[in-house]
């Protein structure tokens, strides 16, 4: 017997209705090209993305036509974001941080009939031009007064084109589960693929990220994402944020500036944040320089990668912010952990808490998950057994946009292998312990380059560490530590292996440290271990 309750399709444009309608007032302040503080009301955002809609059907967008997006975290980008799949046409975000050819092969594979750019990101589409094949028309993302010079040609201008659309534009409805927006992994190996987002799982997604113990969203915040909305659907704050009707910051392209993020954070009240953790090293760094504060901020989202132990505690000590670390992946839209103290934890010793802290977190409602050893056995959650972690729920993907090859990604139970190397303890904490390729192997047995690492940015002088495997002619691999000094500060490599000692298993130790001005990072803010193990190729051990 089926409920007797109604059918009501959960799409992202009940999301838009619904704040349109009960949060008109709620503000989304961005940074542009053409205005460095633009200032408007949801219900100013949603008249212009209804007669965006217009526009684009007037244009000719069908249902399952894919737009690209080359944009950075403003409302013009917002106003696509429902727009586009409002009129059941896909978003196609696009990262402009990775290379020529990853851009070329995301646009061509994703057959893209429009790209709506940023003036800032035009150079990277002329340089590649000629290889791009389906293109009908670039709409630049700015006014007539700022339109950019450029060898592009069928451009338009975004105020001219959204002028040509009629407010009272209707919503088309359709099935919950149609498609609406697409997003690229980065592909360290081989091409990017493309995660394909439904408007349920959207929805779904973004209730699940509201809750308390997940992001702890309300109409109070006001949230500034500094996760690209070009990643991972900034990590889905421009869809949840509507529903509570919290107020929106958007720092436009200049994301990775200090001056800018803690300017928008005193001036606009900003209560949270959320981004990968180089971008909060920039930011405490600018703020140790500057000796400015960011008084209102309350609360930080770090995730993508793992936190350094020096981000948590600087943040906590010098400016009163908790961080909550996240975990996630594309194919999971993306949320799956957030570290959210159980009741009673707050109180447990400071150096147990910094280790609880640096934990992944518990999952949330709505994904499944399980750690399995090399024999597909069910690994237990005792916070001691590594093993490969797979999930599966309403907002993980069942597969790949035309995918071409076959891999075990995507198991026969319909279970999706994340790649990731994980512990689950005791209170259902995950903790990453490596990305399956990255992990060192040690006479057999695994070190964890991240537990690594976070013991080595837990010392005061680090700002940054990273772990690989080295090969080693007695062990096959061990482990070489490669550390970024905060500034003015300086730590010997005895000094250093000294104070990790006892931290770890003694053959845990990096059998050497170096020091660098700099780590390589991916266009997702990911250490990019791939880069190091090449520039460190043929380094040797002292020793062996
Ligand atoms: P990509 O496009 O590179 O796949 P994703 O953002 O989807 O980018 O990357 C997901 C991966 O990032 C995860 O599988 C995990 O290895 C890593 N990751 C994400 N969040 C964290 C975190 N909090 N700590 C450690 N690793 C993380």
């Amino acid at each position: 017997m089926h409920g007797l309750m109604m059918n009501s399709p959960l799409t992202i444009t009940s999301i838009m209705k619904h704040a349109d309608r009960n949060h008109p007032d709620s503000e989304i302040v961005s940074v542009t090209v053409d205005n460095p503080r633009h200032r408007y009301t949801y219900r100013e955002a949603f008249i212009r993305t209804r007669k965006l809609a217009c526009a684009l059907s007037q244009y000719g967008i069908k249902p399952d036509d894919r737009i690209g997006t080359l944009a950075w975290n403003d409302y013009r980008h917002f106003e696509l974001y429902y727009a586009v799949s409002g009129v059941g046409a896909i978003t196609h975000m696009i990262n402009p941080r990775l290379s020529h050819d990853q851009i070329t092969f995301i646009i061509n594979h994703a057959e893209d009939r429009l790209i709506f750019v940023d003036p800032l990101i035009v150079p990277v589409l002329e340089k590649i031009i000629d290889a791009i094949k389906n293109v009908e028309l670039f709409v630049i993302l700015t006014d007539m007064a700022h339109m950019p010079e450029t060898s592009l040609v069928n451009v338009r201008c975004y105020e001219s084109f959204i002028g040509d659309g009629a407010e009272d534009f209707e919503w088309p409805e359709f099935d919950e589960n149609t498609a609406s927006s697409l997003c690229y992994t980065s592909g360290t190996t081989g091409n990017p693929k493309g995660v394909l987002y439904s408007h349920r799982a959207i929805v779904l997604h973004s209730l699940a990220e509201i809750a308390p113990d997940v992001f702890n969203l309300s109409i109070r915040e006001v949230i500034m994402p500094v996760v690209p909305m070009f990643h991972v659907n900034a990590w889905g704050i421009p869809y949840a944020a509507p529903i509570v009707g919290a107020k929106l910051v958007f720092p436009g392209a200049k994301m990775g500036d200090g001056e800018t993020l803690q300017a928008l954070i005193e001036e606009e009240g900003v209560t949270l944040s959320a981004g990968v953790p180089t971008v909060w090293l920039m930011l405490l760094n600018y703020l140790e320089k500057s000796a400015k504060t960011v008084a209102s901020l309350r609360r930080v989202i770090i995730g993508g990668a793992a936190c350094p132990l020096s981000i948590l505690i600087d943040f906590r000590e010098k400016y009163d912010v908790t961080v909550h670390q996240a975990w996630g992946m594309t194919e999971m839209t993306p949320l799956g952990t957030v570290n959210t103290l159980k009741p009673g934890m707050e109180n447990i010793p400071a150096d147990e808490l910094n280790q609880l802290k640096l934990k992944q977190g518990r999952f949330v409602y709505g994904v499944e998950m399980k750690i399995i050893d090399d024999d597909n056995k069910e690994q237990p959650w005792d916070g001691l057994s590594p093993g490969l972690l797979k999930v599966r729920g309403p907002w993980i993907s069942s597969n790949y946009y035309k995918k071409e090859d076959d891999d075990d990604t995507f198991d026969k139970d319909g279970w999706f292998s994340t790649g990731d190397i994980a512990t689950i303890d005791e209170n259902g904490f995950m903790q990453i312990t490596d990305r399956s390729k990255d992990v060192i192997k040690s006479g057999g047995e695994w070190i964890s380059s991240i537990e690594l690492e976070n013991i080595a940015t837990g010392h005061p002088t680090i700002s940054e560490a990273a772990v690989i495997g080295i090969n080693h002619p007695k062990w096959s691999e061990r482990p070489l530590l490669i550390v970024v000094l905060k500034e003015n500060e300086e730590v010997g490599k005895e000094e250093l292996l000294a104070w990790m000692a006892g931290k770890v298993p003694k053959w845990w130790l990096p059998d050497d440290v170096l020091f660098v001005d700099e780590i390589p990072h991916t266009a997702t803010g990911k250490i990019q271990k791939t880069k190091l193990r090449k520039l460190f190729k043929d380094y040797k051990f002292p020793s062996s």
